[in-house]
């Protein structure tokens, strides 16, 4: 019976293993402090088996974006200059786009805004549900996981 029982808890761990939720590799270049908030808010999202390289950006025009690299790889691009609330609002944006593109939602390869030189425009109905939806999420995972930091 006993060996029943461990070959049981053999096969359990075997099926873990094989379904488990393998954690992010992240390449930070916004600066460490960041990466907990980063951990916390992709494990919220339930992003997981996913590589993320985040990098400083320096530009008028753009707070963030999300790119695809290919399946479960990504860059987030976050615009450097901007204040430390909106940095943690642009990862929070960004990485729910990513969440999108994993779990079917949106393609991130489909741009969802238009932008021309007098105005911002959704590409159609879905981008824009897509948009409110990494907006809300950008606000309320801000601020709910801002605090975890290092010290
Ligand atoms: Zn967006």
């Amino acid at each position: 019976m006993k060996k029943i029982y461990n070959l049981l808890i053999v096969l359990l761990l075997f099926a873990l293993n094989i379904h488990g939720e393998e954690p992010n590799i992240i390449h930070n270049g916004l600066g460490f402090k960041y990466t907990p908030f980063i951990e916390q808010v992709c494990n919220y999202l339930k992003i997981n088996n996913t590589q993320i390289i985040i990098k400083p950006i320096y530009s008028k025009a753009i707070a963030g974006r999300a790119v695809k690299l290919s399946s479960n790889y990504y860059i987030v691009y976050v615009n450097r200059q901007s204040k430390e609330y909106s940095t943690y609002f642009i990862l929070a944006h960004e990485l729910t786009h990513i969440q999108q593109d994993i779990y079917e939602e949106w393609d991130l390869t489909q741009p969802t805004t238009i932008i021309t030189s007098y105005n911002i425009r959704y590409t159609n109905v879905e981008a824009e549900k897509t948009e409110r939806k990494a907006m809300k999420n950008g606000y309320a995972l801000s601020k709910k996981f801002n605090k975890f930091k290092y010290w």
